[in-house]
């Protein structure tokens, strides 16, 4: 029998399959989809089974080593998904194979001496060995390092070799449980005297008290005072038993959560629902885009889908973007589903995310929440996909494979023959425009479901505040709104875009700006510590005090921080009690949900923040939300600026008013006239959808177009240059007539980490070989001996230039 493996090095030349003996004790058990361990050249390498066949044309090939898994982790389905993933994102196989499963399942390596002459060793090195014959390079290179050079001495003259380790870390928890044993052997103890029986007696009766079954052994010896060594003389004696039993990891375990009941659906829901339930029944695969205003119950059609998915014995996965998987968005799950749900979020643990997966390999659960990976979740017997918030460019991956999990939802629902549901305010407006031309069915859900209006957005232009001689962050009109919601005891949202606007150091005098020295942006200025910081690299330096360039002293930060938002309303709004919520104040596990939950339980009156607070809060008692500096996205060089402030400062309103108190939203801005800003402000998203598409058609942008991008980076800007230009002229040599190619041009961010970055841009509707031609231009620079260190990376749909 023999395996078809593809294994564990991303590299070019061996992004294909290689045979491998399965030995005569592993033949029952070899099965597609499996992990192993491989020899390869001089090391071991894990590598996953795609086939098994009779006969190899290969001459003397090796065998597999070992097994790691009981049952395939990727099923039949997925094996085909990752060949698809590799290849439409110019990805290695092994890369693609690998992003489908939790972090927990690729293995690390480890080298390691062994002994093969013990004589030939002095007493020094020999002890080194002495307690298990072997010794690992991590070891030899924490503690005795001085021994280093020794060591490959004795390697290179046969004394001793180098064998490679696979570890595997997904380790599964063990917990020890202990039940009652013989009942006549427990009932003659309870009878036993002296002193020593006590404690054993008090573990028997604990355990007679309770119905049958078995108890966490800590939790026993917690209840009864009892010693490890007492249970442990107990089960010799037969009067109990001890059993180490696997258990899940669970984040979520002792939460309360309110079961929910199925709302009767208003007429709107009923219409929107009735395509995706007709592709439920009809088994038939359709994409439905669910476009309903924040409010309007977009939700609650989920939650019955699901339902409908699971009355049919299927299975159903549910997309969240990352930020907005709180524990109110998984408690609306949990709460309709129970224990059927499982949720795969990166704020969890390695190990707790292994478990969550494990559960849906098992298939001991059927509904999944999850931020964009959870679409490989691998349930066979899949009834929908949802994506809620599908324009959240958190969906697309920007590394290696540079997938967009709604591509990839897609083709499950092909394969299983079933509903995409994709679910958002602000359709991206690739997917509006599919969902026009009937390539997607439209779902619209124009109304809020208790009928309260959306609220009602004011625009402040702060240069005319400026004129009136306010020259504070806030306008007059939002801190008397401020004021009054501290005095109704009613709550506001303060919302800052940061996105491009950091706070970074400019001298007045001569305009220096501080600047990463290994990349081309600013450095944005951190309170906290005084340091200046690059948000690309992580270089950091202390704060100057006088300007590097011109040494004046009239070097301070600009730009409006979370941190002097807080300041300054410390200032005007003494009263104020502020919960800022950003990177800073939210690095810590669970620091995020704290935060939320005081605000939630009346803590405070303003909640301060950025990004992260835009999305999927609820709270009834939020009547104001302050937007401050609404345009400063708009200036990025990245064409999507006004799809991205459009969508923002919607999902933003949507904080204010959602439940009985009427809702104000406050936007403040320099650039205020601009179309994405005022039909944000009338909650017009087909205004915007239709000026937006004018421009993108005018300027040749998606969807009108796709983008091809070839990236090259190289830390000679020579070498960059001649390379992408080498590129350009390939390509031109080659495209139709209706593909535009441009550049070689810099890359918007030019110098990341000390290396400079060049593009080529294809802007294309039909090129069918583009992604042979990245192909080859990659393969080429590979083999091209006299460039060394180039990177290039290609993406054929690219979702951003920068
Ligand atoms: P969306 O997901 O579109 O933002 P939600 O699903 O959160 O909207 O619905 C907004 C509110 O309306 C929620 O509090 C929800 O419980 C409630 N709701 C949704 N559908 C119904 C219904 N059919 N009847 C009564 N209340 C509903
Ligand atoms: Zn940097
Ligand atoms: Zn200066």
């Amino acid at each position: 029998m023999i395996a078809a493996v593809v294994v564990d090095v991303p590299s070019g030349s061996v992004n294909k399959t290689f045979d491998y003996k399965v030995p005569p004790g592993l033949e029952n058990w070899a099965e597609p989809g499996m992990r192993v361990i491989v020899p390869f050249g001089p090391r071991k390498l894990q590598g996953f089974i795609l086939a098994v066949k009779q006969s190899s044309s290969v001459k003397g090939i090796k065998n597999i080593t070992e097994i790691l898994d009981p049952l395939p982790v990727l099923t039949p389905e997925l094996i085909d998904l990752g060949q698809w993933l590799a290849e439409n994102t110019l990805s290695f196989y092994i890369t693609a194979y690998q992003a489908m499963l939790p972090a927990a399942m690729k293995a690390t390596y480890e080298k390691f001496f062994t002994v093969l002459r013990p004589e030939m060793l002095s007493s020094e090195v020999s002890v080194l060995f002495s307690a298990s014959g072997e010794l690992s390079l991590n070891e030899v290179t924490k503690n005795h390092v001085h021994l280093l050079k020794k060591l490959q001495e004795l390697t290179k003259t046969g004394v001793l070799d180098v064998v490679y380790k696979v570890k595997d870390k997904a380790n599964k928890k063990k917990v020890k449980f202990v039940s009652l044993g013989n009942k006549t052997e427990a009932e003659e103890l309870l009878n036993q005297n002296g002193k020593r029986a006590e404690k054993q007696k008090a573990v028997i009766s604990e355990l007679l008290s309770r119905p049958p079954g078995e108890y966490s052994l800590q939790e026993i010896l917690h209840e009864t005072g009892a010693s490890l060594s007492s249970v442990q003389s107990l089960c010799k004696k037969g009067a109990v038993y001890i059993e180490e039993k696997e258990v899940y990891r669970d984040p979520y375990q002792g939460r309360n959560i309110k079961q929910t009941e199925p709302l009767p659906l208003t007429e709107n829901q009923q219409n929107a629902i009735t395509p995706v339930l007709d592709s439920i029944e009809n088994n038939e695969h359709q994409t439905i885009l669910v476009h309903g205003v924040t409010g309007s119950g977009k939700t609650e059609i989920y939650l019955q889908s699901i339902q409908s998915v699971l009355d049919k014995g299927k299975e159903a996965i549910v997309l969240v973007p990352e930020i907005s998987l709180t524990p109110q968005m998984v408690n609306r799950f949990k709460g309709r589903f129970g224990s059927s749900v499982a949720v795969l979020h990166s704020a969890l643990s390695i190990g707790e995310k292994y478990d969550e997966w494990r559960k849906i390999l098992r298939k001991e659960v059927s509904v999944v929440v999850g931020a964009r990976s959870a679409v490989f979740a691998p349930f066979e017997n899949l009834g929908i996909v949802i994506i809620d918030e599908e324009h959240e460019s958190s969906y697309k991956q920007e590394d290696h494979p540079r997938y967009h999990a709604r591509d990839v939802a897609i083709w499950r629902g092909k394969y299983h023959s079933c509903p995409i549901v994709l679910g958002s305010a602000t359709p991206a407006l690739e997917t509006y425009a599919r969902a026009q031309k009937g390539r997607y069915q439209l779902a619209e859900l124009s109304s809020r479901v208790h009928s309260n209006p959306m609220p009602e957005v004011t625009i402040v232009d702060m240069r005319d505040e400026l004129k009136k001689g306010n020259r504070s962050m806030f306008s007059n009109e939002l801190m008397e709104k401020l004021k009054a919601g501290i005095e109704k005891g009613e709550q506001s949202v303060l919302f800052l875009n940061r996105r491009g606007y950091a706070s970074f150091i400019l001298c007045r005098d001569c305009g220096y700006v501080a600047q990463c020295p290994h990349c081309d942006i600013s450095l944005t200025y951190h309170k906290r510590y005084g340091e200046l910081k690059c948000h690309y690299c992580g270089y950091k330096e202390i704060t100057p005090s006088a300007c590097p360039s011109c040494s004046s002293e009239h070097i301070r930060f600009f730009g409006t921080g979370t941190q002097k938002v807080e300041e300054e309303l410390a200032k005007v709004l003494p009263e104020a009690r502020v919960i800022r919520m950003d990177v800073d104040t939210t690095s810590k596990k669970g620091s995020h949900e704290k935060l939320l939950t005081s605000f939630g339980e009346g803590e405070a009156d303003i909640l301060l923040g950025t990004q992260m607070i835009a999305k999927g809060l609820d709270f009834p008692k939020v009547t104001l939300v302050g937007v401050l500096a609404a345009d400063t996205m708009l200036h990025l060089p990245d064409f999507r600026a006004s799809e991205k402030t459009f969508q923002l400062l919607t999902q933003v309103s949507g904080r204010a008013g959602r439940h009985e108190l009427e809702g104000k939203v406050i936007v403040q801005g320099y650039d205020v006239e601009h179309y994405s800003i005022q039909l944000a402000s009338q909650h017009d998203y087909l205004s915007f959808y239709n000026h937006e598409m004018k421009t993108r058609k005018l300027h040749q942008y998606p969807p009108f177009y796709y983008l091809g991008l070839l990236t090259f980076s190289h830390l000679e800007l020579m070498q960059v240059v001649e390379a992408s230009e080498k590129a350009a002229s390939f390509l031109s040599k080659r495209l139709s007539p209706d593909s535009l190619l441009l550049g070689p041009v810099t890359s918007p961010i030019a110098r990341v980490k000390d290396r400079y970055r060049y593009q080529v841009m294809i802007k294309y509707k039909n090129e069918p070989e583009l992604r042979n031609w990245f192909e080859e231009i990659i393969a080429h620079f590979q083999k091209d001996k006299s460039i060394k260190d180039l990177q290039i990376t290609g993406e054929l749909n690219a979702q951003t230039l920068m």
